[in-house]
């Protein structure tokens, strides 16, 4: 597969467009907004820069990557020729519906298409389709050029020879597939999310602090990051909206989002990428400095 169309210009589409672009493909990068498309080839350069200046990649890769990725705004014609599409617009399942019969009507008809969703349905973005057997998850995980995981998701149609394409696929791009089966929140959220809601759950019933919550998981389970920055950084709005597909999907109380959770997302305390969430960010700062809403 050389040519790859990526539909989302945003954390993970620029990344996933990164990584392709890297290993040889050329790649159309469309999104709605110039800006978004303008903010992800500055992204992409300086990550590319990152990786220059640790030794992984030398100049002539990272001039090849940058030469590889073309802008669009417009499905139509940045899916035209295109082998593989990754979808990985904003997570909602009314706009997913809405680019899926676009790209069914724009691509070739042996383009396989593929979403990045983190939770919405595989089998149901495939029935707004003419072509279910060939749409798929291809589930990257976030900073997508140093994360090995790809979750690939069977829809209920998927055929074997487009898993087993994908699988391939995702193994020369250096990473490792996982192949699992289209129920709610897949594997990677379904387990996720709710350690992240139960951390939630104890600083909401004041079982333990921010900072203690998370130097528990940390240190007692050799986590790289405490749940609760976990949630920050991913989104708390994600958070939310991933627990809802959950607590919907299953029906089983278990799931139910925290209201601590619910407040904070409804306030627009999202985490990194509002500022504050259950940790505050200062730009240039790496300090972890817990939120004084919630101190004492
Ligand atoms: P984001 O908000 O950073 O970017 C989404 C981009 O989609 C924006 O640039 C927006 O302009 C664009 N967009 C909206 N409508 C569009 C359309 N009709 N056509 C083309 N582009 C459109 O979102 P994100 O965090 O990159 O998430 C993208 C997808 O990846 C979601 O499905 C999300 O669930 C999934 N995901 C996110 C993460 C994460 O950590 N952020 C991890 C794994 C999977």
């Amino acid at each position: 597969m050389k040519q790859i169309a990526v539909i989302g210009a945003g954390t993970m589409g620029n990344g996933i467009a990164h990584v392709f672009a890297q290993h040889g493909c050329s790649v159309h990068l469309i999104d709605v907004s110039q800006p978004a498309l303008d903010k992800a080839l500055q992204t992409i350069s300086k990550n590319l820069d990152r990786q220059l200046s640790k030794g992984g990649i030398t100049e002539d890769v990272k001039n090849s990557t940058l030469q590889n990725i073309t802008t669009f705004t417009s499905i139509a014609a940045g899916v035209a020729a295109a082998h593989l599409v990754v979808e990985a617009a904003t997570e909602n399942i009314g706009l997913k519906l809405k680019i899926f019969e676009e790209l069914d009507q724009h691509a070739p008809a042996a383009t396989i298409l593929a979403t990045n969703t983190s939770s919405i349905s595989i089998t149901r973005i495939a029935a707004a389709t003419k072509r279910p057997g060939q749409v798929i998850g291809m589930h990257f995980m976030n900073p997508v050029p140093v994360m090995k995981l790809v979750e690939i998701i069977n829809g209920y149609a998927t055929t074997k020879s487009v898993t087993a394409e994908i699988v391939a696929l995702s193994e020369q791009l250096g990473k490792v597939p996982c192949v699992v089966n289209d129920y709610p929140g897949f594997i990677a959220n379904r387990i996720l999310m709710p350690m992240i809601n139960e951390a939630i759950y104890s600083l909401y019933e004041g079982v333990a602090g921010i900072t203690e919550i998370d130097t528990v998981m940390k240190l007692g389970m050799a986590h790289p990051m405490g749940p609760l920055q976990l949630a920050d950084f991913i989104g708390l709005d994600v958070c939310l909206s991933i627990l809802q597909v959950l607590h919907d999907g299953f029906g089983n109380p278990k799931y139910a989002p925290c209201p601590l959770l619910v407040n904070m997302v409804t306030a627009g305390y999202l985490g990194v990428k509002s500022g504050e969430g259950f940790y505050k960010y200062s730009a240039g700062s790496k300090d972890l400095v817990v939120s004084e809403r919630f101190a004492g």
